[in-house]
């Protein structure tokens, strides 16, 4: 471990466990909110930039800290506008993250784990199993370091958590790091403009309905049987599919929020109209909305999309059953960058992004 490294990393901490870090360091309790401002608004990365602080603080947190956060290596952009991000991490891991421009949204998907250990059969992030969990830091990092590289003139206004990982298996991470980027002292995003993804881990999902954060909530369901969704899904051999939707049922839905269920759509396996009547039966009673996703081919796999026609049949007979479903088009596939294509990536360690830094306004 190097001198560096063993620095305390500031980034990653809620306001209130960085007041008491510094405190610990001797300073006032008020650094630490002005501080977190400087690390989430202003998105620093030096402390000789918070020109607020005494230079005796500053000294003190050059000695005692440091602010560590992924780089982005490469910055790749699809045909359609979609862009993925590599971000290298600390340790020489790597993780990618998808930035969806829409005309008035800009979208960043997010990564919580470097692989992931659920082995969803459709997915090639599953394929190489889990190798580690991200740190709030690090999550928190993505959104930072693609704000960094993003033009001036577009501000990122939604999070997906729908990268690599199943995020509540990798729980009190991704909840301190939704806890600061909610914070309105910090990257200030509303409740309402991110959505967490999981494949149905029921225990995680208890857990976040007590948290009472109001984010939006997406499960990636695939099927609409036992039988189909253990092969898609080994996950759903340990919380089958009348634990996962009795636990939907309870979930706290503040306002008019509904839950998104998407289904990536598979030739042959689950794309029958009596998969769709299945599902509408299954899904009654919980405020729902489907997003139908139709398999985005990937060398080396077994399953194929279904035709056009057979997509939007098993679409009507949703919206007949009278559900919001919506199909949506695969985005950034000539770059790996759609739905289940994530995964790390050996890099040469030499940042090749596309020019762009942009900073907000400092006090
Ligand atoms: S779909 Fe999500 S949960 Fe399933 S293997 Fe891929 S990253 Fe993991």
């Amino acid at each position: 471990m190097t001198a560096t490294t063993q620095k305390t990393n500031l980034l990653g901490r809620t306001s209130a466990e960085l007041t008491q870090i510094l405190s610990d360091m001797g300073m006032s309790a008020f650094r630490g909110k002005q501080v977190f401002q400087w690390l989430y608004k202003y998105r620093s990365r030096s402390f000789n930039e918070m020109t607020n602080l005494s230079k005796a603080d500053r000294v003190t947190l050059k000695d005692h800290a440091r602010i560590q956060r992924p780089v982005i290596l490469q910055q790749l952009r699809a045909k359609d506008g979609t862009e993925k991000f590599l971000y290298r991490l600390e340790d020489g891991h790597t993780i990618e993250g998808v930035l969806i421009p829409e005309t008035k949204r800009q979208t960043l998907c997010l990564s919580t784990q470097v692989g992931c250990a659920m082995g969803c059969r459709f997915c090639i992030t599953g394929r190489s199993g889990l190798v580690r969990n991200l740190s709030a830091a690090e999550i928190v990092g993505e959104v930072l370091a693609a704000q960094d590289h993003m033009s001036p003139h577009r501000a990122l206004t939604h999070l997906v958590i729908m990268g690599m990982g199943e995020p509540l298996a990798n729980y009190d991470a991704v909840v301190t790091a939704l806890k600061i980027l909610l914070d309105p002292g910090g990257c200030d995003f509303s409740n309402r403009r991110i959505t967490l993804s999981t494949s149905g881990l029921v225990p995680g999902l208890q857990r976040l309905a007590r948290e009472n954060i109001g984010i939006n909530l997406a499960v990636s369901l695939n099927a609409a049987n036992d039988a189909t969704r253990d092969r898609l899904m080994p996950i759903n051999r340990r919380y089958p599919l009348a634990d996962l939707l009795a636990t939907l049922r309870d979930f706290p839905l503040p306002g008019r929020k509904r839950i998104t269920f998407e289904y990536v759509l598979l030739r042959g396996i689950n794309d029958s109209p009596e998969d769709a009547r299945r599902m509408a039966r299954l899904l009654e009673g919980i405020p729902a909305k489907i997003n139908l996703i139709p398999y985005n081919a990937s060398p080396g796999s077994d399953f194929t999309p279904p035709e056009r026609t057979e997509v939007e049949a098993f679409q009507e007979i949703l919206l007949r059953a009278n559900y919001t479903a919506v199909i949506r088009e695969s985005r950034g596939g000539d770059i790996d960058a759609a739905c289940g294509q994530l995964r790390e990536r050996q890099c040469s360690g030499q940042p090749s992004v596309i020019p762009g830094e942009s900073k907000p306004n400092k006090p």
